[in-house]
């Protein structure tokens, strides 16, 4: 699963943006932010720490690094069947045009070639629509007839004209593949989604196949259809296996190479199982194998680096079973594991210190020791967009038999912060420079501290009553579940025993995060809602439900108050420790509705603060947010290593190098990683 805060937590982290610089980033001359088109802004994350790793630990994160790049093209073809002959195409008119290369045609190319790589497929990452071309068919025809018809993905005994008339329609007609994942209620979700996990095969055959599969009284039960594409030929129905001499083995077989290189400078012995174990899976597509290497992945915790690389989340099987490609490398960012480590070695303090009714709190608590680490490389669906938190293995019964392990990026979660700053976010919003001063001060601290707390102990935290069920709460559930990790946070945020532990610098640190709490849960998170529309998300939900009765309840002493100023909307602080006693009060409020399962009282809270939007302020937020002109989706550029050798071919450093573009990167990853046939 990756973390549920992703994209909200980019909002938050926008929030802590600030114009002026402190003397720390006038220091700091990196590049955060890098070029900006269609609705995306690429980044850059700085590998901190790399330098100070040994030579065996660069050698092991340079294998894995080249692993996480091999599977690129398997993740292209999973996204849609024409996706690697389509990126083909653009890619081949994109270096090799000879035209005008400043006519809009070709810009309007151009940009929908970097929405392509971005996307991973011709469909948005995260709307999962197809994009709308910004060029004509007739410019693109004749611009594919000017180059080098070799370089194009023809195939046997094809034409251009025949690859275009082939291919056009997937391009330009909006009623083929509109999706990649249709959701929609009512409808055959396999036939009328574009992903490339079923050929030929309708919903009702493929729940079937599966269902028929299935013990439900295995214990262990698999994770049926992860690493297969389900297809009909000549009336069966079955699996093509991704894995060596299977489906995608061109591919599979490079990461493999790399694999075996990674495992000769394995850290240690577990470290080394881990590795032999994938490689063994890749080899044998066997999904008990799998579980038993994510079982020893989840033993693993003593190694300083560690990695994802596999089939691993299923967002884009519109059932749910498929597991895209993916990898990330990096290592333990020791200073910040150590913040979470303090927070998890007092949990039982904080429990016991809590506003929470006694009846409620749990006698012996425990809290979940979550790694910070800093990313090293990103490949397959995490690249370019990207988690900034991940927790792992998927397989339920592996989670309760053996554990699981979540994980914060923090370089990504930086980067996100350092690149908002100056973008005009906190300006717009936020209601004067003391605040956004308290907030370049303190944010970055705060913000991750929240997280952590609401990681490492808020979920974790009381208990319910004898005999009462966990699902009592229905679809509200979930966003009581957040709020009450939300609050166990906020609540703490402010405490001295923080200042005590060193895990915040004073007394005035909270401030920054109750402010832009605020500002985001009463107005700001709402740019990401269309006019007219509810607050749906949980963890939206929980935000507005937070600050929406806080503002109420503290009416009658003006804690937080909305001012109008030039006839604009702003939220206003007046009174930070009576804000704290609120969230207290609402904390001790919502463990109750949990521990007690009291439905109504759930329904009430959300039903009251957490939906409905006020379409004036609604308007007004949307307005504003527009003028700024900000992308509301990123996507990082990843870091080249180079590999130093001597004589004899050793290894004798691994140089990082940050210099490389968006496009540069892409093509040259198209170049050296494409190792699958256009046609799968
Ligand atoms: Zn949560």
């Amino acid at each position: 699963m990756k973390n549920k805060f992703i994209q909200l937590t980019m909002i938050a982290t926008m929030l802590t943006a600030c114009n002026a610089p402190t003397n720390k980033e006038v220091a700091d001359d990196f590049k955060y932010a890098d070029e900006q088109f269609a609705d995306l802004q690429m980044l850059r994350y700085k590998v901190q720490g790399f330098e100070d790793l040994t030579l065996k630990q660069k050698e092991l994160v340079y294998y894995l690094s080249e692993a996480a790049l091999e599977g690129r093209d398997i993740l292209f073809d999973q996204n849609g069947k024409y996706n690697l002959t389509i990126r083909k195409m653009l890619e081949t008119v994109y270096t090799d045009f000879k035209g005008d290369k400043t006519d809009d045609n070709f810009k309007g190319m151009e940009t929908y070639l970097k929405r392509v790589w971005f996307s991973n497929g011709i469909h948005h990452h995260y709307g999962s629509e197809k994009f709308v071309p910004a060029f004509t068919p007739d410019f693109f025809r004749a611009a594919l007839k000017t180059v080098d018809a070799t370089k194009l993905p023809l195939a046997e005994g094809q034409t251009v004209d025949q690859l275009c008339d082939e291919i056009f329609p997937i391009i330009f007609d909006p009623a083929i593949m509109p999706k990649r994942v249709n959701q929609a209620d009512g409808e055959d979700l396999l036939l009328t989604s574009a992903c490339n996990y079923y050929a030929g095969v309708t919903q009702k055959e493929a729940e079937d196949f599966y269902a028929k599969m299935k013990d439900p009284n295995d214990p262990q039960p698999v994770m049926f259809g992860m690493n297969s594409r389900l297809v009909k030929e000549n009336g069966k129905i079955q699996e093509k296996t991704w894995k060596v001499g299977g489906l995608y083995t061109e591919a599979i077989e490079r990461i493999v190479y790399w694999l075996d290189k990674a495992k000769a400078v394995a850290e240690n012995d577990q470290q080394k199982a881990v590795i032999e174990k994938l490689i063994q899976f890749y080899n044998d597509g066997d999904l008990k194998t799998f579980d038993a290497y994510a079982i020893e992945w989840v033993k693993d915790l003593d190694s300083r680096i560690d990695f994802v690389n596999c089939f691993t989340e299923s967002y884009g099987d519109p059932l749910g079973m498929k597991a895209s490609w993916e990898s990330i490398v990096n290592f333990k960012d020791m200073e910040a594991t150590k913040r979470t480590e303090t927070i998890s070695a007092n949990a039982q303090w904080f429990e016991d210190n809590s506003p929470v009714d006694k009846r409620f709190k749990k006698e012996t608590v425990k809290g979940v020791s979550a790694k910070v680490i800093t990313a090293a490389m990103l490949g397959g669906d995490l690249y370019p967009a990207t988690a900034i938190g991940i927790n792992l293995p998927n397989s339920n019964w592996i989670r309760s038999a053996h554990g699981s392990k979540s994980v914060t990026i923090g370089n990504l979660t930086d980067a996100y912060s350092k690149a908002a700053r100056g973008n005009g976010f906190s300006q717009e919003f936020v209601i004067s420079p003391a605040e956004i001063k308290l907030m370049e001060t303190y944010g970055d601290i705060t913000d991750n501290l929240h997280t952590d707390l609401h990681e490492c102990l808020g979920h974790g935290s009381g208990k319910l009553l004898p005999g009462v069920d966990p699902d009592t709460l229905k679809a509200y559930g979930s966003t009581i579940e957040e709020a009450r990790a939300d609050l166990f946070g906020l609540y703490y945020l402010a405490d001295d025993k923080l200042v005590e532990l060193g895990l915040t610098p004073d007394a005035e640190a909270y401030k920054a995060q109750y402010y832009s709490y605020m500002m985001n849960g009463l107005m700001t998170q709402l740019v990401r809602i269309d006019l007219g529309n509810n607050i749906e998300e949980a963890h939206m939900r929980n935000r507005a439900l937070i600050a929406r009765w806080a503002l109420e309840k503290g009416a009658a002493d003006k804690v937080v108050e909305f001012v109008k100023k030039d006839g604009k909307t702003y939220v206003q602080v007046n009174d930070y420790k009576k804000l704290r006693d609120l969230f207290g009060q609402l904390l001790a409020e919502i463990q109750r509705i949990k521990s007690e399962g009291d439905f109504n009282a759930a329904r009430e809270l959300v039903e009251n603060y957490a939906v409905e939007i006020d379409p004036t302020l609604h308007a007004e937020i949307l307005d504003r947010y527009k003028k700024l002109n900000l992308a509301p989706y990123k996507g990082f550029i990843n870091p080249v290593y180079t590999a130093v050798k001597d004589a004899e071919g050793n290894i004798t450093d691994v140089t990082i190098d940050y210099t490389e573009g968006y496009a540069e990167q892409m093509l040259r990853y198209s170049n050296e990683y494409a190792n699958l046939p256009y046609r799968n």
